[in-house]
């Protein structure tokens, strides 16, 4: 049986931080960073129907959206081999590992518009990283296993699958909006108590 009460009591503790830092998204991702980090280093919570890799593409699970659309929590499962495009967010993002491991590259814009690639960086299980539009945006994400799926948890300063926003063709820069919607029609059921204390 999953424990869903960390994801809830995940949910309630992010949700509370959105209230109490607004808009100011340094203090935001500071306080959220480490909450994503206890939220990944127990895989005990994740129910199986948000973990299950696709055959062609990574899969972007829902498992939470805030009424207001200031906070959505997404389960991001990459089969072996799979990768994002080059791509944008515009909200604040927080990412965790944890199954598996992924690669990120970040990449920055030159004089001619082109996007650049910086150092590929590792994410082991249990790491935490973050993209805003204020520290860096543009990235891509892949599985950085050749044989097992990994999944990361992302948590994103607004409805993430709703949000108009860009991918790129890293060698002109040109970029191509989209929506990324979300793999899933349902979302976990985080409010049955009826198992607690029992
Ligand atoms: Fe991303």
């Amino acid at each position: 049986m999953t424990n869903i009460a960390r994801l809830r009591d995940f949910v309630t503790a992010a949700t509370k931080l959105v209230d109490l830092h607004g808009s100011d998204e340094a203090a935001l991702l500071e306080a959220v960073k480490p909450l994503v980090a206890d939220l990944v280093a127990v895989d005990d919570w994740l129910p199986e129907d948000y973990a299950k890799p696709d055959a062609q593409y990574y899969r972007q699970y829902l498992l939470h959206a805030d009424p207001l659309e200031r906070l959505s929590v997404v389960s991001f499962v990459w089969g072996p081999g799979q990768k994002t495009p080059v791509h944008d967010h515009r909200v604040w993002g927080v990412v965790g590992v944890l199954r598996g491991a992924e690669l990120s590259v970040s990449y920055e814009r030159d004089a001619e518009g082109k996007l650049i690639a910086q150092p590929e960086e590792r994410l082991e299980r249990g790491a935490v990283a973050a993209v805003s539009p204020t520290i860096g945006d543009i990235h891509t994400i892949s599985n950085a296993l050749t044989d097992k799926p990994s999944i990361s948890i992302h948590v994103y300063g607004g409805n993430i699958g709703a949000i108009h926003r860009a991918s790129f063709k890293p060698e002109t820069g040109e970029e191509k909006l989209f929506i990324s919607g979300y793999s899933s029609t349902h979302v976990p059921n985080l409010w049955d108590r009826s198992q607690e204390g029992r």
